[in-house]
């Protein structure tokens, strides 16, 4: 299990003007860090501190009954930021290419009919929750929501892009504007990392 966040590959100012500085901080020192301190706590002298969180929210039947939800909300919630922390960053102005995008086109049509699709997906989550861009077990991507911190591993699916739609991942900058921040967001979404996602 791991102890600490894995550090940042960037700056917390370095996704300004898309997403500022202070809600980088915020997040992952307050929020991220939280979740961490709680699973922390609610594996303390468990077997499962010895297990991989991956593992372990893949498999969520081995977690004793009693410390099963706070290990899934916490343990979602600190597998879901180390996610999305690593499929995003400094804007670069690319787009997704080779194997991915065919796997999009597939999926969608076009690029841009695959934002307007997860754009849609991530506006209708009602209230908190996370969009995603997950590979089945059949090698085709899907369009998803997860509540809370709720995770795509538990159900079976690959992770590619994800997408943090909790009020705290945008409101200091966007308020309730929640379509403004996900218009933003798609400027520091690293495709080079999302592609390396793929099975
Ligand atoms: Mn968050």
């Amino acid at each position: 299990m791991i102890k600490e966040l894995p550090k940042l590959n960037y700056a917390y100012d370095d996704l300004e003007p898309y997403i500022d500085a202070l809600t980088m901080e915020t997040h992952y020192t307050k929020h991220h860090q939280a979740y961490l301190d709680k699973l922390t706590a609610a594996i303390a002298d468990t077997s499962l501190e010895d297990m991989e969180l991956e593992d372990i929210l893949m498999s969520p039947n081995s977690i004793g009954e009693t410390i099963r939800t706070a290990v899934l909300n916490n343990g979602g919630g600190v597998y879901n930021h180390n996610f999305f922390w690593s499929v995003i960053g400094p804007a670069e102005g690319k787009t997704p290419n080779g194997e991915l995008l065919a796997k999009i086109n597939e999926l969608s049509g076009s690029f841009d009919a695959f934002k307007e699709e997860f754009t849609k997906s991530a506006l209708s989550l009602f209230g908190s929750g996370w969009t995603w861009l997950v590979q089945g077990k059949d090698g085709k991507l899907m369009v998803m929501n997860t509540q809370n911190q709720a995770t795509p591993l538990t159900e079976g699916y690959k992770p590619l892009l994800a997408l943090d739609v909790w009020e705290h991942a945008y409101y200091l900058k966007y308020q309730n504007r929640r379509a403004d921040y996900i218009t933003n967001w798609w400027n520091v979404v690293n495709w080079d990392n999302v592609a390396k996602m793929l099975a």
